[in-house]
Protein backbone atom coordinates (compact mmCIF):
# COMPACT_ATOMS: atom_id res chain seq x y z
CA UNK A 1 0.00 0.00 0.00
CA UNK A 2 1.59 3.18 -0.92
CA UNK A 3 1.13 6.42 0.62
CA UNK A 4 -1.62 7.93 -1.56
CA UNK A 5 -3.51 4.79 -0.99
CA UNK A 6 -3.57 5.57 2.57
CA UNK A 7 -4.93 8.79 2.33
CA UNK A 8 -7.72 7.45 0.26
CA UNK A 9 -8.44 4.94 2.80
CA UNK A 10 -8.59 7.15 5.53
CA UNK A 11 -11.44 10.14 5.24
CA UNK A 12 -11.11 13.64 6.66
CA UNK A 13 -14.68 12.70 8.15
CA UNK A 14 -12.54 10.14 10.32
CA UNK A 15 -10.00 12.17 11.32
CA UNK A 16 -12.58 15.00 12.04
CA UNK A 17 -14.77 12.51 14.01
CA UNK A 18 -11.41 10.79 15.40
CA UNK A 19 -10.23 14.78 17.02
CA UNK A 20 -14.34 15.59 17.97
CA UNK A 21 -14.60 18.38 15.58
CA UNK A 22 -17.86 19.10 14.61
CA UNK A 23 -19.07 19.47 11.39
CA UNK A 24 -21.70 21.46 10.19
CA UNK A 25 -22.54 22.48 6.04
CA UNK A 26 -18.99 21.33 5.12
CA UNK A 27 -17.68 23.76 8.01
CA UNK A 28 -16.06 23.67 11.06
CA UNK A 29 -14.06 25.64 13.66
CA UNK A 30 -9.75 25.53 13.04
CA UNK A 31 -8.01 23.41 15.50
CA UNK A 32 -4.79 25.15 14.31
CA UNK A 33 -6.42 28.65 15.34
CA UNK A 34 -8.67 30.52 17.96
CA UNK A 35 -11.56 30.00 15.80
CA UNK A 36 -14.93 31.32 16.69
CA UNK A 37 -16.92 30.91 14.07
CA UNK A 38 -16.07 28.16 11.36
CA UNK A 39 -13.72 29.13 9.27
CA UNK A 40 -12.14 25.80 8.22
CA UNK A 41 -14.27 24.43 5.02
CA UNK A 42 -13.96 20.79 4.53
CA UNK A 43 -13.54 19.06 1.17
CA UNK A 44 -15.19 15.93 0.77
CA UNK A 45 -14.86 14.81 -2.90
CA UNK A 46 -10.84 15.76 -2.39
CA UNK A 47 -10.60 14.49 1.01
CA UNK A 48 -9.05 17.80 2.18
CA UNK A 49 -9.49 20.89 4.64
CA UNK A 50 -8.75 24.39 4.39
CA UNK A 51 -8.66 27.14 6.94
CA UNK A 52 -9.59 30.57 5.19
CA UNK A 53 -8.84 32.55 8.27
CA UNK A 54 -5.66 35.41 8.15
CA UNK A 55 -5.36 35.00 11.37
CA UNK A 56 -4.37 30.97 11.09
CA UNK A 57 -0.61 29.85 10.45
CA UNK A 58 -2.22 27.50 8.24
CA UNK A 59 -4.38 29.86 6.57
CA UNK A 60 -5.29 29.19 2.82
CA UNK A 61 -3.51 25.88 2.85
CA UNK A 62 -4.57 22.94 1.11
CA UNK A 63 -4.49 20.11 4.34
CA UNK A 64 -5.14 16.41 3.62
CA UNK A 65 -5.75 13.82 6.44
CA UNK A 66 -1.79 13.17 6.61
CA UNK A 67 -1.09 16.86 7.36
CA UNK A 68 -3.81 17.11 9.36
CA UNK A 69 -2.86 14.50 11.82
CA UNK A 70 0.67 16.16 11.72
CA UNK A 71 -0.43 19.35 12.28
CA UNK A 72 -3.04 19.09 15.12
CA UNK A 73 -1.05 15.93 16.93
CA UNK A 74 2.62 18.08 15.99
CA UNK A 75 4.05 15.11 14.42
CA UNK A 76 6.77 14.68 11.71
CA UNK A 77 4.87 13.98 8.71
CA UNK A 78 6.05 10.01 9.48
CA UNK A 79 4.69 9.81 12.68
CA UNK A 80 1.40 10.78 11.09
CA UNK A 81 1.80 8.22 8.45
CA UNK A 82 2.09 5.84 10.64
CA UNK A 83 -0.72 7.29 12.73
CA UNK A 84 -2.75 6.83 9.91
CA UNK A 85 -1.89 3.74 8.95
CA UNK A 86 -2.48 2.56 13.09
CA UNK A 87 -6.08 4.18 12.44
CA UNK A 88 -7.05 2.25 8.83
CA UNK A 89 -5.46 -0.96 10.71
CA UNK A 90 -2.16 -1.33 8.60
CA UNK A 91 -0.50 -1.38 12.22
CA UNK A 92 -0.48 -2.80 15.25
CA UNK A 93 0.71 -0.42 18.43
CA UNK A 94 3.84 -2.10 18.02
CA UNK A 95 4.42 -1.22 14.95
CA UNK A 96 3.55 1.85 15.38
CA UNK A 97 5.87 2.24 17.94
CA UNK A 98 8.62 1.41 15.64
CA UNK A 99 6.90 3.37 12.38
CA UNK A 100 7.75 6.27 14.11
CA UNK A 101 11.38 6.22 14.51
CA UNK A 102 11.76 5.58 10.45
CA UNK A 103 12.78 7.96 8.19
CA UNK A 104 10.37 8.67 5.69
CA UNK A 105 11.80 6.66 3.06
CA UNK A 106 11.91 3.54 4.88
CA UNK A 107 8.14 4.41 5.75
CA UNK A 108 7.22 4.48 2.12
CA UNK A 109 9.44 1.28 1.38
CA UNK A 110 7.01 -0.46 4.25
CA UNK A 111 4.27 0.50 3.38
CA UNK A 112 4.65 -0.06 -0.29
CA UNK A 113 5.02 -3.28 0.30
CA UNK A 114 1.55 -3.80 2.52
ZN1 LIG B 1 -7.27 28.09 11.09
Amino acid sequence: MSIPEIKQKLSIQEVLENYQIPEKNQMCRCPFHEDQTPSMQIFNDSNTVRCYSGNCPQSNKVIDVIDFIMYYEKLTKAQAIAKASQWIGLATKSSYKEYQELPMDRLEEIFYKM
